[in-house]
């Protein structure tokens, strides 16, 4: 069967439109573009209508890998939202300020956010939630815990590196650093602690998690005066959220062993 020459310079059109598609790396168009133009020609689409179909089907595709980008940078270690909060289950959180955190307006003035609290109640699960809201919202997030952020530097420190791990550590829009004083902090650990959050103040934010008081931390810190210089610059603008309500573990854990001993008793009787 003969091609028309008409025929013809559409087939090599339609190739070499592909082919420019592939050039500016547009893949997700240039793959969807046969579709694309049978959807036109059925539904009888406006040209406008059709090149907009087209290129937001590569808009969309290139939104969802940069998302997948910032996810795997972020390190999240839970899959938590705060859909996953029970505040009910947690009366020591004050529900209003959480929220309001979750509209990311902190992030705006560069203000932090302090999580105080016992074990168990939630800090981590918070401050992944806020984090995965930032994430989301398309900012550049790390998650980190403290002990991880003393060992990097001081590793960084010793290859020579120190410069460029502290630009690592201003880089996040959002940078959570977790568990701050369940272990004790060397001596450089803490200075390269107060390092980060002083190269961070007043640019972007940071979320802490703590369980140590913060009357108690130049107790925990070893040094006052880090300490003291830290809180002040970690303070200046923060919320801080302390959570003095049940652990969450171990209320689940006492329904358990409620469970089982109401078992035992009524097998006993
Ligand atoms: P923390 O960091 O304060 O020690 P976590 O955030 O790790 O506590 O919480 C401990 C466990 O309890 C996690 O599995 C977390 O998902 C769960 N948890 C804590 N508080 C709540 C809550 N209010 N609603 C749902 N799960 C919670
Ligand atoms: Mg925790």
């Amino acid at each position: 069967m003969s091609t028309s020459p008409m025929q013809m310079s559409e087939a090599r059109r339609f190739q070499q439109l592909k082919g420019h598609l592939s050039y500016l790396k547009l893949n997700d168009a240039a793959e969807a573009l046969n579709r694309v133009l049978d959807q036109a020609r059925t539904e009888r689409m406006s040209m406008t209508a059709a090149l907009e179909r087209l290129l937001e089907i590569e808009v969309e595709a290139t939104e969802a890998r940069c998302l997948a980008a910032r996810e795997r940078f972020a390190c999240l270690p839970e899959p938590w939202s705060l859909a996953d909060f029970d505040f009910a289950a947690q009366p020591g959180v004050d529900e209003k300020l959480i929220r309001d955190l979750a509209t990311l307006r902190f992030l705006d003035d560069a203000s932090n956010v302090l999580f105080v609290g016992p074990p168990g109640v939630g800090k981590t699960m918070l401050s992944v939630a806020l984090g995965r809201a930032a994430v989301e919202a398309g900012h550049r997030v790390y998650f980190t815990t403290a002990a991880d952020l003393a060992a990097r530097c001081h590793k960084a420190a010793l290859e020579g590196r120190w410069k460029t791990c502290m630009n690592f550590f201003a880089g996040p829009k959002l940078l959570i650093v977790d568990e701050l004083g369940y272990l004790p902090l060397p001596e450089d650990g803490a200075s390269a602690l107060f390092q980060v959050i002083n190269q961070r103040y007043l640019k972007s934010s940071t979320i802490l998690t703590t369980n140590v008081g913060i009357a108690d931390w130049a107790g925990a810190f070893g040094d006052a005066t880090v300490a003291a210089a830290m809180l002040d610059r970690l303070l200046h603008r923060a919320a801080v959220a302390g959570i003095d309500g049940p652990s969450y573990r171990l209320r689940n854990h006492q329904t358990k062993v409620d469970t089982i001993r109401a078992g035992v008793n009524s097998r006993a009787s």
